[in-house]
């Protein structure tokens, strides 16, 4: 009756407790390298608590706790990936997140466009949910996002109410919108639907990333229509509407940047060039973020994995530290992601394990076929994401 009903509640309640003691992990034995809260490979203990970053600091110790010694190797913040392709389906391309995700030493990803208005609800419902890895979409401006091609050369394919009604719905998860000004794409209409993407992104108040390709429109009067907080990736093409020409940043660039634009890597099949990289970054034009553009087609090359686009920076001078604030402390700013991109008590305990190697050789292409062999580059071990550490995958 009334009395053992309750005590049952209470026994219930316990073993719940007891449940939850279980989801503390001690991780010992790692250097965290965090510019942003000033670890700088330094040798201290992470407490994570039921996937939240409990405590960090010197000799933690804690009963009840699974211990994990990672031997020396880095701790980093989760890394992120800002431009990915993860709504699979026969028509666009997509790989399951987590594919690209955790099993590649990333914990979160930021789908770019894949999915628009009309097919937002089946991504976030069979895809995102049931994926381990962290993912956020940018939402297609075109209403079926890359389900169908030249999803641009339509103005119809752009209903604003629609997207409205999705960003609300999907608060947490649609965290800007996603353009592409490429000509293949736009047809006819020119730069018509990036400014109608603008202006729908200002109103809703998000960022709007634009992918930039082939003339017209023309990538000056892209940039023009981007301000604080928007996005241009593909900023390292070396196609002949590029961001870099002969040798020099267009002066475009330059006022975007005092304007707040930032611009993002996004390797892609065919939009990074490591000559183009090495000339902006010596002209001063550094990328805020490293992202992959990946997807089936280049998963295997030249893309490959986050990874492998880190160590392509690594390669053109870029330190490891820098790197990683790119993967982490600075597209979590750039998309206002909650609890993610550093070490810190109260974060969402998601880790990049890796190692560095100094002395190796690993062979990688850029978009267009030029090949390096690194010596200096990062291994990643595990990633450790929702209580759980996964072990990366190697191709
Ligand atoms: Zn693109
Ligand atoms: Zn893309």
């Amino acid at each position: 009756d009334d009395e053992v009903g309750k005590k049952n509640y209470c026994f219930k309640m316990i073993q719940k407790q007891e449940v939850k003691l279980k989801m503390k992990t001690l991780i010992k034995n790692g250097r965290l390298l965090d510019g942003k809260n000033n670890f700088h490979m330094t040798r201290v203990d992470i407490l994570i608590e039921d996937g939240i970053i409990k405590r960090i600091g010197e000799n933690i110790n804690e009963e009840g706790s699974e211990v994990i010694d990672v031997k020396d190797s880095i701790i980093a913040p989760g890394f992120i990936d800002i431009h990915v392709h993860c709504y699979p389906s026969e028509d666009t391309n997509g790989v399951f997140p987590d594919e690209i995700g955790v099993k590649k030493g990333v914990t979160t990803v930021v789908d770019a466009g894949t999915a628009g208005e009309e097919t937002i609800e089946d991504f976030v419902e069979n895809i995102i949910k049931k994926s381990k890895t962290r993912v956020y979409s940018l939402l297609n401006i075109s209403s079926m996002g890359l389900k169908i091609k030249s999803e641009l050369s339509d103005m119809k394919n752009i209903d604003k109410e629609k997207i409205k009604e999705a960003l609300n719905k999907y608060l947490e998860i649609i965290v800007g919108l996603k353009a592409r000004a490429s000509a293949s794409v736009v047809k006819e209409n020119g730069i018509k639907p990036i400014a109608e993407g603008k202006k729908i992104a200002s109103e809703l108040e998000v960022p709007l990333v634009v992918h930039i390709g082939n003339a017209p429109p023309k990538i000056e009067e892209v940039l023009e229509l981007l301000g604080k907080g928007d996005i241009a990736t593909h900023c390292y093409n070396n196609k002949v509407n590029g961001l870099v020409r002969e040798g020099k940043v267009i002066p475009e660039v330059r006022e975007a940047i005092k304007r707040g634009v930032l611009f993002d890597i996004g390797h892609g099949s065919e939009s990074f060039s490591l000559d183009t990289a090495e000339v902006g970054i010596k002209e001063g034009f550094e990328a805020n973020t490293i992202s992959t553009d990946i997807y089936s087609k280049n998963i295997i090359t030249p893309v490959g994995s986050l990874e492998n686009t880190i160590n392509k920076m690594i390669y053109l001078g870029w330190s490891v530290e820098k790197c990683v604030e790119k993967v982490t402390y600075e597209p979590a700013r750039a998309f206002k992601l909650k609890g993610l991109g550093e070490l810190k008590e109260g974060y969402m305990g998601d880790l990049t394990i890796f190692d560095i190697v100094e002395n190796g050789k690993l062979e990688l292409k850029d978009s267009v076929n030029k090949v390096i062999t690194a010596e200096k580059y990062i291994k990643t071990k595990y990633v450790f994401i929702k209580d759980e550490l996964i072990k990366k995958e190697d191709i």
